[in-house]
Formats: structure tokens, sequence, C-alpha cells
């Protein structure tokens, strides 16, 4: 079995396409070696290493330590340095690498293989003894902090752990020599403190560090095998919904150095701007300095060109500037890794002693601006085609697009606290806390929090997740802050040194305004402002992107399902006619009942015991009903509008508290005690399984014929008006043929009714929600009739699982915690129960009307996993929220693209 793959010179072991088996790293460092572009040698212990690891009671496999061996040789003689060698020492980094990156989540250990047999030797040949003592005191540092004590399983003492222990030694060394910055402290200084650390790691941990590179590279990559289980892994996966099967890699390579002297520098950068989509190398770099460095935010890093220049970075060198040569190229290899990859790369390089070094490159996280952007300018360039430009952006990626952005107008005016770096674009506002634990749990009660931190570590990531947004003292825009939050989609402000943050007495000092936990506090993630208060936040115009727009255009071609909408506004209406809605696949009519005129009426016609007054109560609402259905189909003119029947349960309109039963009654003009008696009678154990849907029509026509006849007489005004209007009546919560024969026949004869009265013909349809478990088993029968299906999944759920919709959140989390069930059956479709039934009612429809239209109209036509199963299940079209109509065109081309 080979659980070692070795990468180095120009020649690898592994390819790209290995992900599964050597994580996204990995595969990446084997590809760029095969594309000869200067990686440092090393090799790859991979992910089954991981997996036989945990199954065998964490023991590794025997032939592993004689193939980690051979790896190490081939290293060294490609290196020409040799591990543990006094005199020419090869050091090596150790590092996670997951099938998809999981970024901070995981642990690494550098400099492996620094013992005091092998300083001098390196300390000759660098010429640098501050450099030596300077690795050295990291690498134990990182070794007492993910070897010694997380992957060990150690609690901190007193809650502190030894990173910070001795970190504490530093700063105290740093204040007694008067210096602020690390780098003015000496090799002296490194030395010593070496020294210390490594006294207090024995005095609080009670182990030694090891002297022995062997057991030094051992227990890296058993820390890195351990962190794949530990807390912030675990939940990072948790909320990525990554398999704990997978397991990481383990990359071992050779170390080359940044931070040996002013010729050494190191970096990070994108291909493309991950924040703007724009074609432009974006990215960061510092002289002298490990890769850490860069991201941990404690030095402003220079720009790597003049696209990257930013207020806080704008007297900096770049490295064009610099070391134009070496700068060019990274660029040469930037475009190469794109040609290759064919994908924005998210890359990190060293400069050691004016040589180039990559060492890494993985697929780019972006938001979903620049995801759109991206797409639609590679399909230009002919980098990819259109297909892959679609599968490219993920659906809910134009969530961001639709995004509230903070209202410029609002922002003259308010009080600007800081600024930062703009690092997740939009606009949030919400109160300020300021430990991810607090965001929990303030989010949890139902608060809109922004995370407020000096810097995020991902021991922070589920208050992060938890908060609207994120705002951080330092950090630059490859900061865990940034890269976090734009992997989601969040608004977050990074690098705003202006704050004084006092996160254990939780308070923010920002110029003369002192901040308290609890305050509100808006931000603009796409310029990197923060203000005092709760600002206006306005929606954009996502028509106004070209981008989005393309994708759409593209997406439209492609799929084969419509898209429709569910509104019963027009101005809600007109909203997804803009988003690309293809009609109404639901209107709601219970709504339009609200409305203090109208519900005087409604409850008129509810309490009338006999049909008399009833008919007399329901027809006083026929021209509300009217100009409704009128404003909708005038504002959907040439699209079908499906218009629902009245659903609910009569008495949700008579939910009255004593004094308003005695107004209702004086205003009505009956006796209280009547009326009281009447609302009790109405009271239902179970109105979700009672009086409701088409059982209303059933017992009180009238409801129908009205309604029935404010759509046709709307329809004959607009088709008098030379307004193209296409009815569809819906008829709800239908279980047998006869039911809605029934309400049918009342339709079609007020439709004719209309007709012969006005003089004027128009087309119209009827047909039936299928939302109730016994419609899809006579889905035939009732297809004898009708002209269209819409799925109402929303009930089909309910009555399917029997869980009650609206009290679904009392047992939820158990299940979802308990694993027993995937996800909320009412978010995502349950395709394996509930799909059956969707099936069953699809082939039995259509087995008796090949062209019956069906749709559906239950939340679930706006889920991506959903649209993809209406697709396969051959519906006509989707029905969901306005906002929702972009994601639903985007996923249905997917659908199209990955069913083909
Ligand atoms: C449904 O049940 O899926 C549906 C769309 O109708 P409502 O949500 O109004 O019950
Ligand atoms: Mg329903």
């Amino acid at each position: 079995m080979k659980y070692v793959y070795f990468f180095g010179n120009k020649i690898a072991d592994g390819t790209a396409e290995m992900k599964n088996l050597l994580g996204g790293k990995g595969a990446n460092l084997a590809e760029m070696t095969n594309l000869e572009i200067p990686v440092p040698p090393g090799f790859t212990l991979t992910t089954e290493v991981c997996t036989e690891y945990y199954k065998n009671n964490q023991n590794y496999p025997v032939e592993l330590a004689s193939q980690v061996n051979d790896a190490i040789s081939q290293t060294e003689e490609v290196m020409g340095r040799k591990f543990g060698d006094p005199s020419n020492p090869l050091l090596f980094s150790v590092r996670s690498g997951a099938r998809i990156s999981m970024p901070g989540m995981m642990e690494t250990v550098l400099n492996v293989g620094l013992t005091s047999r092998t300083i001098p030797g390196l300390i000759e040949k660098s010429g640098n003894p501050k450099f030596v003592y300077d690795a050295y005191r990291r690498l134990i540092m990182m070794y007492a902090d993910v070897v010694m004590e997380k992957a060990a399983g150690v609690e901190p003492k007193d809650g502190i752990g030894i990173r910070e222990r001795l970190e504490d030694i530093i700063d105290e060394r740093k204040e007694s020599k008067g210096v602020n910055l690390d780098t003015e402290l000496d090799s002296n200084d490194w030395r010593e403190l070496s020294e210390k650390f490594k006294a207090t790691i024995k005095d609080v941990l009670g182990d030694e560090f090891p002297d022995d590179p062997h057991a030094q590279m051992w227990g890296g990559i058993s820390a890195v095998f351990q962190s794949w289980n530990g807390k912030r892994a675990v939940s990072y996966r948790k909320i990525e919904g990554i398999p704990e099967e997978w397991g990481t890699a383990v990359n071992v390579q050779a170390m080359v150095f940044g931070n040996m002297g002013n010729d050494c520098s190191t970096g990070v950068a994108f291909t493309r701007n991950p924040a703007t989509g724009d074609n432009h190398f974006f990215g960061e770099w510092l002289i002298d300095a490990q890769g850490e460095d860069v991201v941990a935010g404690i030095r402003t890093p220079n720009p790597i060109n003049q696209w990257g220049r930013t207020e806080k970075n704008k007297d900096l060198p770049t490295l064009e500037e610099m070391w134009p040569d070496l700068y060019n190229e990274l660029d040469g290899i930037r475009s190469n890794l794109e040609k290759h990859y064919k994908d924005m790369q998210d890359v990190e390089f060293t400069i050691e002693s004016g040589r180039l070094w990559m060492l890494q490159t993985r697929v780019g996280k972006r938001n979903g601006v620049a995801a759109v952007k991206m797409a639609t300018d590679m399909l230009e360039e002919g980098l990819i085609d259109q297909d892959e430009a679609l599968i490219r952006v993920k659906p809910s990626q134009l969530d961001e697009l639709l995004h509230p952005m903070v209202d410029p107008e609002a922002e003259v005016t308010a009080i600007k606290l800081a600024e930062g770096l703009p690092a997740g674009p939009g606009g949030a506002s919400g109160q300020i806390v300021f430990t991810a634990d607090d965001a929990e749990a303030w989010a949890k009660e139902g608060k809109e929090v922004i995370l407020v931190r000096n810097e995020t570590s991902p021991e922070d990531v589920h208050g992060m997740h938890a908060a609207e947004a994120i705002l951080t003292a330092k950090g630059g825009m490859t900061s865990h802050a940034a890269l976090v939050a734009r992997g989601w989609g969040k608004c977050c402000v990074v690098g705003c040194n202006a704050l004084n943050i006092d996160s254990h007495g939780k308070t923010m000092v920002v110029g003369e305004h002192t901040l308290i936990e609890g305050d509100v506090i808006t931000l603009n993630g796409t310029k990197g402002v923060v203000y005092a208060d709760e600002l206006s936040l306005t929606q954009i115009d996502p028509g106004e992107n070209a981008a989005f727009r393309k994708l759409m255009e593209i997406a439209d071609k492609v799929r084969t399902l419509g898209i429709r909408t569910n509104a019963e506004r027009p101005e809600d209406a007109a909203q997804a006619r803009s988003f690309g809605a293809q009609g109404i696949g639901l209107c709601r009519t219970e709504h339009m009942f609200f409305d203090p005129e109208r519900i005087l009426a409604i409850r008129e016609m509810i309490i009338a015991d006999e049909e008399k007054a009833r008919r007399t109560a329901v027809m006083k609402l026929l021209p509300y009903q009217r100009e409704d259905f009128y404003d909708i189909l005038k504002a959907m003119h040439d699209c079908p509008v499906t218009i629902r029947l009245l659903d609910p349960p009569l008495h949700e309109f008579v939910t009255l508290t004593e004094n308003q039963i005695s107004e209702l009654a004086s205003e009505l003009d009956v006796e209280a005690h009547k009326l009281k008696s009447r609302i009790e009678a109405l009271h239902e154990l179970n109105p979700m399984l009672g009086h409701r849907g088409c059982r209303l029509g059933v017992a009180y026509p009238e409801i129908t014929e009205m309604q029935a006849r404010a759509i046709f007489e709307a329809t004959a005004k607009l088709t008098e008006e030379g307004i193209k209007a296409l009815p569809e009546v819906m008829i709800p919560l239908v279980g047998t043929y006869t039911e809605y024969d029934h309400q049918e026949e009342i339709v079609r004869r007020i439709a004719k009714e209309v007709k012969d009265e006005s003089g004027i013909d128009f087309p119209y349809l009827v047909g039936t929600m299928i939302e109730i478990p016994r419609a899809c088993l006579t889905a035939d029968q009732i297809a004898n009739k009708a002209e269209f299906f819409s799925f109402g999944t929303n009930d089909l759920t309910q009555t399917t699982f029997g869980f009650s919709r609206d009290d679904i959140g009392g047992f939820l989390p158990a299940y979802l915690e308990e694993g027993i069930l995937p996800e909320d059956p009412f978010q995502s479709l349950d395709q394996s129960g509930v799909g059956q039934l969707v099936e069953m009612g699809v082939e039995k429809g259509r087995s008796q009307n090949n062209g019956l239209k069906i749709g559906i109209c239950g939340e679930h036509g706006g889920d991506p996993a959903s649209i993809d199963f209406c697709h396969r299940t051959g519906l006509d079209y989707v029905s969901c929220s306005p906002f929702r109509v972009p994601i639903a065109r985007l996923a249905a081309a997917q659908a199209a693209i990955s069913n083909r």
C-alpha cells in the first residue's frame, strides 16, 4: 500500500486529480511540480493514513515509517541538504491538507529539524544567527502549542495556553528592552528566550521539548492528524457539511525562508481580485518575514503591485517596483496557473535569497460579486465554456448581489468612527459583542450582532458564523477574518487600527468615542468604513451589474424549467418580474383580507349562520377582490398568474379578545353572546387538518363564486383594455377528485356567466394544488379534469411526515443534532420520502393527461437541491419568492447541465 507521495524537482508521484487521496494542498503541490513551477520538494501522507490512524486506535500502518524515510532521502537529494545534519541541515514544514480548504482549521509546524546539533550548522550556512534563533523559537512555540498541548489534549492551566505564556515572555523581554516590535529583538534575545521557552514548557507541560529531528517530525504529523478531530475543525466541518470520513492529508515539505534577511520575502496572492473579480493580479508581501506574518496582520503588508494599493499601504513599495524580475517571474506563474487550472488561484510564495519558490496554490475563495464577474469574464476570455461558467457560481452566492448595502445618503451625515480594509462587501448593522461565544449566544436570542475582535482565529468561527458582520482592529485582506468572511459572503471590515479593544472589559475606544457591548454600529464592508449607530441599508439593483445580467442570460438559455414567483402584491410581482420571473405560480388570496376595510366583511361572512346572510357579506368583498386581481394580473400581463382560492382555516380571521368581540358585535349589530358562541363553534383542535382549503369552498360555495367572479371580471376588464391577462384558478388542498370536480364546476359556471354578461371572451385554466398524499395517490383521477397541478410541498411535507409545519421548531434541532434528519425538510425537499409522492403525482397525472402543466409552489421552489429534483422529475416550472428568482434561474440551469 502506497501511503507516501513524493514531489520535487519537476517530478511528482501525484496529480491535481488526486485531491481525495492527497488533499487539496498535496494534490496541487504535485501538480505544480509537474508543471515545472519551482516548488520546494517534499511528500504527502495520504488521507488514507488518517482514516487508518483513527480506525486502528491512533496507530499508523506499519509500512508508513519506512515510506516516510525514503521520501526524506529523496527530498534531501533534491535540496542537497540532510535532515538532522550538523553542517548542512534540511528543515521541514508539516501541514494539514484536507480535500477542500479549511482555512486555519488545522495545525502547522514549521522549522522542524532545528536542534542543538543543527543550529550551529545553519548559523554557519546562513551567516544570520538572529534568523536561526528566531526560527528556533517559532518552532518551539508552535510545537508546544500544537503538539504538546492541543494534540495531547492538555487543558491549559488556569485557562492560559502555552502559546500565550510564551508570548508573555516575549512581551516581558520587549518591555525590559524598551522596544515595541518583535523585529527589534536580536539574536541574543531569541537564543535566551528559546532557553526560557523550553524551561517554561517543561515546567507547565511536564515534558521536554524534543531535541531530535525525527521525534519533532512525527510529533508534527500526529498533531495534524489529531487536529482533524479537534474542536474547531469539527465545528467548521459541521457548518460546511464536510464528512468526517474524508480525513486530512499531511504535507511535509522542505523549508525555504522568507525571513533570512533583506533579500528574502514572503507573500500571499490571488490571480484575480477575490473581492471584485477584476482580472488583476492581487496580493500582499512582506520583506524578511515568514508566511504567517502576512496573514497575522501585525505588520502592514506591502501590495505586490499597484492594484493592491489602499489608503493604508499607499507609501509602501510594491514587489513590482522593488524586484521587477522576480515580480515578472511570479506574474508568469500566475498566468501559467490560471491557464492550467482555468480558475482563480490563491497562492503563497517565498523568496529566499533572491530565489522564488511557490509554496501552495489552490482555487481561491471569492465572494458572490467576484464569482459572477470571474465566471463571465473567463467565458469571454475563452478560458471556460458556458456550462462551466454557470457551474462556477453557487446559487447562494447570488444572494450577495441581492444583499443590502449601506444607504450612501445616510453615510454622508453619519458619524464615521474609523476606517479599515474592505474585506467583505455589503452593509450590516448590529450590536457589538467582543467574543465569539457572546456572538453565538446573542444571535441565538434573535439579536443581530457584529463581532468585534483584535483579530480572529479559527477558534472564533462559530461566532463569526452567527454574527451579521465582523470587524477587526488588525489583519489585512488575506487575514483569517477576511478569508473566512469572504468564503461566507459576509460583511467584514479588517485592519481597523483606530480601534482600541478591551475584550475583557467589553469596551472599544475609538478616538473620542467609547462603545460598550450592545452598542449599535454599522459597517460598510464594500468601502471598509465603521459608523456609529444604525444606518439604513438599501438594496443594490443587480440589474445594473453587467456580469450578473450576462450570467442570467446564459442561465436562461440552458435551463428548461420555467421560473415563476409567489407573490400577491403588484409591487412584489413587479420586483420578481424584473428578476426574470415568467409568471406567478402562487398568489395567495387570504392576505388580501386582512386590510382593515375588508376584515369586517370577512368577519361578517364567517359569523353568518345561514347562507343568505353569508352571501350578502361575501359579496361585499367582491369589489375589493376584483381590484386586487386586476392589479396583479395587470402587473404580470402576458404571463400566467396562478390565483389560489381561499385556503386558511376561517377562525384565523376571528381570533379576538373579549373587547374586540363586543366591538365587532356592535359594528355588525348582533348580540355579543351570539357572536361569541359562533366563534367558539369555529374553534378547531387541529386547524391545519380542519376546515380549510377546498373544504371551505365546498361548505360555503359562495366564497368560491365570489373569488371566481372577481378574477374573471378583472380579466374581462383587462381584456377589454387590450391587456393580456392569463389567470389560472387554483383549488387548494384537494384530496379527492370529487372535491376538485365540485369546485371546478363552480369556477367554470362563473366564468361562463362573466363571459356572457360582458360579451368578452378570455382564456383561463382551472387546476389544483397537490399537497395531500391522497392527491398524489389518486392524481390520475384528479387529472381527468384539472388542467394543471402545483405541488404545495409545504403542506405535502407536513402531511407526509405528520410534522406540524408551525411546530417543528420544538424538535427539529434535536433531530438535526442526532442526525435523524439531514436537514429541515421544510427547507429542502425530502426527496426519498415526499419526493416519491411528487414523482407519483407527476406520473399518474400525466398518464391521464399528457399535456398536464405541473409546477411547485412550496418553499422548496427556491432551494437549489429541490430545484434539481424538480428538473429530474419533469416539472414545467418552479415558483419561489421574488428575491430567490435569480437563484432559481441559476439552479435550474445547473440542474439542466448536471442531468444532461
Ligand atoms: C404549500 O402548502 O406548499 C403551499 C404553497 O401553500 P401554503 O404554504 O400557503 O399552505
Ligand atoms: Mg398549502
